[in-house]
């Protein structure tokens, strides 16, 4: 039987508190319920998938961090996580899927395949998946171990929770999207 005395909650974001009260900014409670509920699409290609699905697996357990529910399709998923050697054939293919994302979206490259082309440092291998995509967090390592992938997503969380709620219509936002070829 689970022992509630190690349950862990989510520390509430800045704000003023009084008895029987407490008050913080929406943007920070916005913050708080999307980081604490990223829903995956894993893209993955190669051996470092495998260690995403030790991740998701009981010993490491992603669902604790809200993320387990998994999404195989764009348009129900808000982090994006690439694993894996990507050819530049499929570089088209991964534009594609990040476009289908609805924001606010959010990208990480797990391994040094997908952060750097890895040692495939070959004409067909795409260096790194910046080149076609922006990336917020990338996890390094050959395959990078299941705590490693779970400090990624909590590195992502932390960018979620202090990030503007209007980042996305930002001119900072649209100028990356832009320099990307987004519309
Ligand atoms: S980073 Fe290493 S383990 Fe991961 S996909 Fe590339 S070769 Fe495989």
């Amino acid at each position: 039987m689970a022992n509630k005395d190690k349950v862990n909650i989510v520390p509430a974001p800045e704000g003023y508190s009084g008895q029987g009260f407490f008050a913080t900014k929406f943007s920070s409670v916005i913050g708080l319920a999307r980081a604490n509920s990223l829903w995956p699409l894993p893209f993955a290609t190669s051996c470092c998938g495998i260690e995403f699905m030790a991740t998701m697996a009981s010993t490491y357990d992603m669902g604790r961090f809200g993320a387990e529910r998994n999404s195989f399709t764009p348009r129900q998923a808000d982090m994006l996580l690439v694993m894996g050697t990507i050819s530049k054939k499929m570089a088209p293919i991964l534009r594609h899927v990040y476009e289908q994302m609805a924001e606010p979206k959010w990208v990480i490259a797990v391994g040094a395949c997908a952060s750097s082309g890895g040692i495939f440092d070959t004409y067909s291998v795409l260096q790194g998946i910046d080149k076609v995509i922006p990336v917020d967090v990338y996890v390094p390592g050959c395959p990078p171990r299941p705590e490693q992938i779970l400090d990624g997503l909590m590195q992502l969380q932390e960018i979620v929770k202090n990030e503007d709620m209007y980042r996305r219509s930002s001119e900072r936002y649209e100028e990356l999207q832009k320099s990307y070829k987004f519309e």
